[in-house]
């Protein structure tokens, strides 16, 4: 999923309404696999309302009451609040919703065709809140993030109720371990090596943790020797986890990348698990030490396995690589297609400070 497409506030129906044991006041909301809590009678099943995700930054002027009455935050010079997840009343509550009416007030309605998921994350100012980056990551910019790589990233199930469950009830997936880090993508173009973070093309710098943790796992000379033995070039994006990055969940000593994809550039297509796991070797066998982030279920009928978001949802929640630590969530790749999403575990998200 590239971000550009991503849908952070858009209009859904409200789907079902389940009240709140011992609270009279308020009730959940369901819009897609999402439970919002809001206030008792504001919304029927149907209606239609403005749904935003968790981790949108929602511009003060669209929901003051989120401030508390205390001064906004600022997020790319934005006055705002991030919504995170949250529990009211024992019940999960993720994301925020708004009356369509204020579509009218902002002279935004009516609008062209089918309301239903129509994207409002540009109209209403609305971005997607990233944690800052660690100055040990920043590093010196190359050039941009090469536009004939896709950028690493996940749609989250509860957007995807009916492509799991409907068009997609027959895949059968691969099922990896999320690992909270930094996205970071190392690729051969020209008979040159580049390192990448989530979003820029890096200079090799001194003291830069992608372009160390590339030489440590000696993965620098593996991938070029493998492109020129294979005549494909090759980008390999992973995980990069450890001291200083994200709070460092895993308890680390040092830094490590762990893979989940290979793109061949050349033919411009992501490498099937199977494919990816003989390159993998291959690499290894030449001299690096790369692991592949944990499988957790290989050939897994999702669709059959579980019900409903809920229940992926309950799945999502287990040990991480370390065992010690709750893991984020799980990672799902279909094996028929480019279909892929992630389940984020719920316990993870309350508890976690960022
Ligand atoms: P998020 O971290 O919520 O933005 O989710 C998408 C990101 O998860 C990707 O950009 C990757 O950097 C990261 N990620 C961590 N573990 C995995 C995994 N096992 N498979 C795919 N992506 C992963
Ligand atoms: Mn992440």
């Amino acid at each position: 999923m590239n971000t550009m497409t991503r849908k952070l506030a858009t209009i859904r129906e409200i789907e079902e309404i389940k009240p709140i044991p011992e609270a009279d006041k308020i009730c959940a909301y369901r819009v897609g696999g999402w439970w919002v809590v809001d206030t008792i009678n504001k919304y029927d099943v149907n209606d239609l309302a403005i749904y935003c995700e968790v981790d949108s930054w929602i511009p003060h002027e669209l929901a003051p009451f989120l401030s508390k009455g205390q001064e906004p935050r600022e997020y790319n010079g934005v006055k705002g609040e991030r919504l995170r997840t949250v529990r009211l009343r024992g019940q999960l509550s993720q994301g925020l919703l708004l009356p369509s009416t204020i579509l009218n007030e902002l002279g935004l309605w009516p609008l062209v065709g089918d309301p239903v998921d129509h994207n409002l994350t540009n109209q209403l100012n609305i971005q997607k809140w990233e944690p800052p980056i660690p100055s040990q990551l920043q590093g010196t910019m190359r050039g941009n993030f090469p536009h004939f790589i896709p950028k690493t990233d996940q749609e989250r199930c509860q957007n995807l109720r009916k492509d799991i469950f409907d068009t997609h009830k027959d895949d059968v997936y691969e099922v990896t371990t999320k690992l909270d880090g930094s996205s970071m993508t190392v690729y051969v173009k020209d008979g040159e090596v580049h390192v990448c973070s989530r979003n820029i093309d890096l200079i090799e710098t001194e003291g830069n943790t992608f372009w160390n943790t590339a030489r440590e796992q000696n993965i620098i000379d593996t991938l070029l020797e493998l492109s020129v033995e294979k005549g494909e070039e090759y980008a390999i994006q992973g995980e990069l986890i450890g001291e200083g990055i994200q709070g460092n969940p895993e308890k680390l000593t040092g830094h490590k990348f762990y893979l989940f994809d290979i793109y061949s550039i050349t033919v411009g297509r992501y490498l099937k698990a199977d494919e990816r796991y003989s390159i993998l070797d291959t690499l290894n066998m030449n001299g690096a030490s790369i692991e592949h982030v944990p499988i957790v279920e290989q050939g897994l009928r999702v669709a059959q396995a579980y019900d409903s978001i809920d229940e992926l949802l309950e799945f999502a929640e287990g040990p991480s690589l370390n065992p010690q630590t709750k893991r984020e969530g799980l990672v799902f790749k279909s094996w028929e297609s480019d279909f892929s999403f992630k389940a984020i575990s719920n316990s993870y998200l309350l508890k976690t400070k960022f």
